[in-house]
């Protein structure tokens, strides 16, 4: 049996495999727009293996042009797939045309016969494809994650070996004979099968790394409210303590809780409750700015971490904060408004963990309370 095609059978059983546990991925993770992409790019993909095969035993140029077609349109969903990823739009506008017309240029290349136009147009145009979609992978203001960075790595690997088979194409058109052709082949049979399927593992990767750090957020979320939980707001508080003392930033550390929150609880029943809970929620997200933190303590107590604040502009803050709270609409019926008392503490230089932060905090909303609630209270110290 011809090498070829026990390599183009390889290879087809490894797009199904990708195939189906990207659609397994989609289907049971959150079907994610870019997850189905990456499942019809392996689709497409498999179908373009068995055309392979077929032009080749069939020596028919019709196959060989759908071929060609076929694995441009599956590097555009794999490039779609990851701007998807990242949020962006397909970028279809310039992506579409531009594909169409690669994809005929090849088309003609294989109707004609014409093998260094197709071992050079082909891989070409693939290899640009495949080069771009790792390029985007890197194209976000955070570090790349294992599974990117193996991502990307395997792409350009990808990338760089259809820059190989150009060269090993264009190298017939200049000198005689077909050691370009041979090196061409030797190439695709040595290093296509395992350069793919580690791109289809690295794909995976991807894909269940994206699973593990949603799960990680979730770990770390308060599922009412969708602010921080204890453990969230007590890492987020660790970095920013470190930062503070790093840099010699002022922080401030805000505990708040709803007033008479007992009361609403059963005169309205839980589900009023919870709906006070999550409006209360949305109101301190919305009042602080981008960098801070807002976390749910437990109950009806949310704890607030202003960066870069010290305690005099915390108040100016909290005190807005505490206004918008009585005049906010929470799309519940109460007898009166809704109101919080809020207790402010600004990082001192011993202050190592959150809970030195808390201590203060929660003396000063005591004594907010005490005071007739409804009113924004700093810690003074021992005095
Ligand atoms: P104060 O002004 O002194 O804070 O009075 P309060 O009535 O608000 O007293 P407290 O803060 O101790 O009350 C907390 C109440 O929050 C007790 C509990 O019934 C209610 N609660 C705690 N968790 C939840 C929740 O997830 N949903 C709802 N609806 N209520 C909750
Ligand atoms: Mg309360």
């Amino acid at each position: 049996m011809n090498p070829a095609f026990i390599i183009l059978a390889l290879l087809f059983f490894t797009s199904v495999v990708m195939m189906i546990a990207m659609g397994v991925a989609w289907v049971h993770f959150g079907r994610k727009r870019h997850v189905l992409t990456w499942t019809a790019s392996y689709a497409v993909s498999a179908i373009q293996w068995v055309l392979n095969a077929a032009g080749l035993a069939l020596h028919s140029g019709i196959l060989m042009a759908l071929a060609a077609m076929t694995i441009i349109f599956s590097s555009v969903l794999v490039l779609v797939g990851v701007r998807q990823r990242a949020g962006r739009t397909a970028g279809l506008a310039w992506l579409g045309p531009v594909s169409a017309l690669a994809g005929l240029v090849a088309s003609y290349a294989a109707l004609s016969e014409n093998r260094p136009l197709l071992g050079i147009f082909g891989p070409g145009y693939v290899g640009v494809l495949i080069a771009i979609s790792a390029l985007e992978l890197t194209r976000v203001d955070r570090r790349l994650t294992p599974p990117e960075r193996m991502f990307v790595a395997i792409l350009s690997l990808l990338a760089l070996f259809q820059i190989g088979l150009v060269v090993n194409s264009a190298r017939d058109l200049f000198m005689a004979g077909d050691a370009g052709l041979q090196a061409y082949r030797a190439m695709l049979g040595l290093g296509l099968p395992s350069i793919y399927v580690a791109s289809c593992v690295a794909g995976v990767m991807v894909v269940a790394g994206d699973l593990a750090e949603q799960l990680r957020e979730q770990l770390d979320r308060d599922p009412l409210t969708n602010v921080l939980n204890r453990r969230g707001l007590e890492s987020a508080a660790r970095r920013a303590i470190a930062n503070a003392h790093r840099h010699k930033r002022p922080l401030t550390m805000v505990i708040c809780d709803i007033d008479d929150f007992k009361s609403l609880n059963d005169g309205h029943g839980h589900i009023a409750g919870d709906a006070a809970l999550r409006g209360f929620a949305q109101l301190l997200h919305d009042g602080v700015r981008r960098g801070d933190v807002v976390g749910r303590l437990g109950g009806d107590e949310f704890g607030i971490l202003l960066v870069d604040t010290p305690v005099e502009a915390a108040i100016e803050v909290m005190e807005r904060i505490r206004r918008s709270v009585a005049e906010a609409d929470l799309r519940i019926t109460l007898p009166r408004a809704l109101r919080a008392s809020f207790g402010l503490s600004e990082l001192l230089p011993e202050d190592s963990h959150m809970d030195d932060l808390v201590h203060r905090a929660d003396k000063a909303l005591y004594e907010a309370k005490n005071a007739g609630r409804d009113r924004v209270i700093p810690w003074r110290g021992a005095a």
